[in-house]
Parts: C-alpha cells; sequence; structure tokens
C-alpha cells in the first residue's frame, strides 16, 4: 500500500548505515539527500581509536561496538568492490612522565585497547617525529575511508532506484490520520506514501524546529590531505591531534575542533591550527593537496541521538554521532532497527526520551 514503508532523510554515514539495516532485513526503503555543503562524512578522518583522548579510558561500550562494526564495513566493502577498512597501529605521544605512569596503570586494566608503553617510537622514524620519550601504543585502531564508503553506497542506491537527490522540508510532508482505512498512519511526500519517516541529517537537524529542540552541540573539524617524499610512516600518530597514513607517502592531518563560529568551509585559522598540530607531531616537509571542513553532529551529553519524536507518531530521529561516527553507526543502526520492528528497547543513553523535559518546554515557549 505504500510505495515503501520507510523514508530515510539524510546519505552521511548515519543514512548509508541505516539504509543497509533496512535493507538487509528486507523493508522497502527510499532515500531523500541532497549534497549539503559541510556534511560530517565528506571530510570525516575514518579514524576508529578504542581509547578517549581526555582520560585515556575506553571509549563508551567500545569493545561491543566496535566488532559489530568491523563486520559490517567489510561486508559492504567487498559488495561494494572498494578498499576495506585497515587496522593500524596507533602511537599516542604523552606529555610527561606523569601521564607516563597513569597509561601505564590503565593499561593494566584496560585489557584489550592499549599496550604498554614500548618506549620511543622506533628508531629508524625517530628522525620524522617530533615525539617525545612518553608514549605507548594502542592497539585496535584503524581507519575506514568514509567518503569513498558513502559514495559507493550511493551509486548503489541510485542503481537500486532508491535514492532521490532531493531537499527535504518537513513543511513538504502531509500526515495522513491513523484510521480505520489507513490504522498505521504515515504520511506523503513527492507523491509517494510512506509509514515512517527516519531524519538521519546530521548537524543539518538542529535548524528544524521539529528535533530543534535537542541540545546539538555541534563542531566544525578542519582536517589536510597532505604528501610527503620523506618515508612513510605506516601507523597513526596521535599528539594533540593525529597524522594517519594512506600509504604511496600520503597523510591525513587533522582534525580541528571549532564550538563558535561554525563554518562548512576550509578557514585560514583551520589551517592555522592544522600547522600548529603538524609541528607537535613532525619536522616532515608537508606538502598539501586539499583541506577538508565539516560539522560533526555533536551532543551536548555525547551520546547518539536515536528514537521517536515525543508527539509524531512515526517520526524518528537517528543522529548525535559525533566523533565516533565510524565504530557507533553501525551499532547503533542495528537498535533503531531493532525497535522499529520488533518493539525492542532502546538503550536509555540513547533514547531522545532523556530529553523529553526540553521537549516540554520548547513547546511551553513556543
Ligand atoms: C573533520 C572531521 C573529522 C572527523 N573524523 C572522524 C573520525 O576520524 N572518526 C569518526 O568516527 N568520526 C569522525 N568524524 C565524525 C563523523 O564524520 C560523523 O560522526 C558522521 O559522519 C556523522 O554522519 P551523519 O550522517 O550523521 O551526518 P552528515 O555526514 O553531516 O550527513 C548528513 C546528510 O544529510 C544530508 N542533508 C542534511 N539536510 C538535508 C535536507 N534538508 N535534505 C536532504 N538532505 C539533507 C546532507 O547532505 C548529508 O548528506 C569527523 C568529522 C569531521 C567533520
Amino acid at each position: 500500500m505504500f510505495d515503501a514503508r520507510f523514508l530515510v532523510v539524510g546519505q552521511g554515514l548515519a543514512g548509508t548505515v541505516l539504509v543497509d539495516a533496512l535493507l538487509e532485513r528486507g523493508q522497502s526503503v527510499h532515500i531523500a539527500d541532497q549534497h549539503m555543503v559541510g556534511a560530517a562524512s565528506k571530510a570525516a578522518a575514518g579514524l576508529w581509536n578504542p581509547l578517549t583522548a581526555r582520560t585515556l579510558q575506553e571509549s563508551w561500550r567500545f569493545s561491543t561496538f566496535m566488532p559489530l562494526a568491523l563486520q559490517y564495513y567489510q561486508k559492504k566493502c567487498a559488495e561494494r568492490k572498494i578498499d576495506p577498512p585497515r587496522p593500524l597501529p596507533l602511537l599516542k605521544a604523552l606529555p610527561n612522565q606523569h601521564s607516563l605512569d597513569h597509561w601505564n596503570r590503565i593499561a593494566d586494566t584496560a585489557g584489550s585497547s592499549c599496550e604498554k608503553s614500548n618506549g620511543p617510537p622506533p628508531s629508524e622514524y625517530e628522525d620524522q617525529l617530533h615525539i617525545g620519550p612518553y608514549c605507548g601504543w594502542v592497539k585496535g585502531a584503524g581507519q575506514l575511508n568514509v567518503a569513498a564508503f558513502i559514495e559507493a553506497a550511493r551509486h548503489d542506491f541510485i542503481e537500486l532506484g532508491i535514492l532521490q537527490e532531493s531537499f527535504f522540508q518537513i513543511k513538504s510532508v502531509e500526515w495522513m490520520p491513523q484510521s480505520g482505512v489507513m490504522p498505521q498512519g504515515g504520511f506523503k511526500w513527492n507523491n509517494n506514501t510512506y509509514e515512517y519517516l527516519l531524519m538521519a541529517r546530521g548537524h543539518q537537524e538542529r535548524f528544524d524546529p521539529i528535533f530543534g529542540w535537542l541540545p546539538f552541540n555541534p563542531a566544525q573539524g578542519e582536517l589536510l590531505e597532505a604528501t610527503s617524499t620523506d618515508r612513510q610512516i605506516p601507523f597513526i600518530v596521535h599528539a594533540s591531534g593525529f597524522l594517519l597514513p594512506l600509504g604511496a607517502h600520503r597523510y591525513l592531518l587533522g582534525s580541528t575542533y571549532e564550538w563558535d563560529e561554525l563554518s562548512p568551509t576550509p578557514t585560514e585559522k583551520g589551517l592555522r591550527e592544522l600547522m600548529r598540530i603538524k609541528e607537535g607531531i613532525t619536522p616532515m616537509k608537508l606538502q598539501i593537496d586539499a583541506q577538508l571542513s565539516g560539522i560533526r553532529p555533536t551532543v551536548a551529553d555525547r551520546r547518539p541521538l536515536i528514537g521517536a519524536h515525543p508527539a509524531q507518531q512515526n517520526l524518528y530521529i537517528f543522529n548525535g554521532l559525533g566523533t565516533k561516527g565510524v565504530s557507533m553507526a553501525p551499532a547503533m543502526a542495528q537498535m533503531l532497527v531493532d525497535h522499529l520492528l520488533k518493539g525492542c528497547n532502546l538503550l536509555p543513553e540513547i533514547d531522545i526520551q532523556r530529553f523529553l523535559g526540553r521537549y516540554r518546554r520548547s513547546i511551553h515557549q513556543a
């Protein structure tokens, strides 16, 4: 009766992974996406790192989410004939002996994700690095080429005839009342009918009142694609930013965090910050090939924003992947799909029900 059961708005990393999860379960899906400047996924470095930079503790539920993510990316990259995710060793530079002592303490307890410090980086790379004697190796890190991943999915979705390149506005949705003829409700959009509307618009979501009451706290990020003629460093170096090897003497250098002046395009200020990050990592001469910028859909409490709109039936959000889209997206998509198809509960930490008070206040003030 519906043209498709689900309409997913946005085909960044969130929308892509969600659509794959729905198709995998035999669901009918359409996607609306407009190539928008400043989308996070097009600028993402694609790094996964088991440790949080601030505390050096394992990231929230990393050891549950990442195996699922790797399995999904490996399968989809093989099907779509693109390079698979690449596990890479990560050398973490620490500022002083105190941090190294802390590192060694948690290395004993964190088990799977960090190894004890092995002292300085391998001697053959010493002259290419500005890293002092305090450092440790992290296992379980790696990189996915996110831009290539979503581009390959986009081709797939276009071939399947399920992706429309169009700008979505909530005001062009006509909700259908639940009635005897239409017990499950649903809506019309662009001459088609759907049962569920799933919003995956990244940071753009904050501009629309429908979910704009949620505590988005977006952060612009910039990074550089660069080339060096020096010997290729084969591991990720993480200090106040990171240097990530891409092979063939190419690197990604990033990332900046800008919370106040959010520009969807690269800035001079960003470039200065990236140069500062570079100086802290390497004396190598880097030729800049590109400067990229995107706006991360980060959230005040650093947890995803997933679940049902408090008032509008059949309307859901899939957002808030923040700085950890690569490791979290596949597990989050599974949870939302299990919720939609089987009625399973969402984790309370990700369910937007936790912000019901904000929603009520926003209604009250309107
Ligand atoms: C510089 C930088 C580096 C990063 N590095 C990493 C990293 O190393 N590891 C990691 O895990 N994460 C990283 N991230 C974060 C990661 O990019 C995000 O978590 C993830 O990409 C968010 O995906 P998304 O689909 O929610 O949002 P987006 O990628 O922003 O996608 C939203 C999509 O919705 C579409 N859209 C929006 N509004 C509309 C509309 N009205 N109509 C139609 N379409 C619309 C946009 O065109 C876009 O395609 C980084 C981000 C940045 C900016």
